[in-house]
């Protein structure tokens, strides 16, 4: 049986969200929005950018154009992969569950980075008491 929930079950923001877990860290209700794979629309945006690069580049490439829906996809992989990974670490602690699986010692690091970063962004916004 399918029913429809109530919109106050879902937010707003996280319409989208493909996963939904806790930080193992502290706790936070963490969201995915995305994930790592290719859909059909991103396939769709490769081909319409691939089109229109074909269609401007014609005089110089002729339809050897037609090969940077190659190179399209490549960086679509690389930035779908990048965006993938910084969804990954926590807003709130910083931690990392893809270093975490790897490298616990890199993943406390990047918690220790993170909070030494958090700690110097809350000093700076303190105003300078002898301003020239
Ligand atoms: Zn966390």
């Amino acid at each position: 049986m399918t029913k429809i929930r109530p919109l106050e079950s879902r937010p707003f923001r996280f319409k989208n969200a493909t996963k939904k877990f806790h930080c193992p860290l502290c706790a936070s209700e963490r969201y995915l929005t995305s994930s790592h794979r290719m859909s059909a629309k991103h396939f769709l945006q490769i081909a319409v950018l691939t089109g229109v690069t074909t269609f401007a580049l014609f005089d110089f490439m002729q339809w050897r154009a037609l090969s940077l829906f190659f190179v399209f996809w490549a960086g679509y992989e690389v930035v779908r992969r990048l965006v993938y990974r910084s969804g990954i670490e926590c807003p709130y602690c910083g931690f990392d569950a893809s270093w975490y699986k790897r490298d616990v010692k890199v993943a406390r690091r990047l918690v220790d980075e993170f909070w030494q970063k958090k700690n110097a962004e809350s000093q700076k916004s303190v105003p300078p008491q002898n301003a020239p």
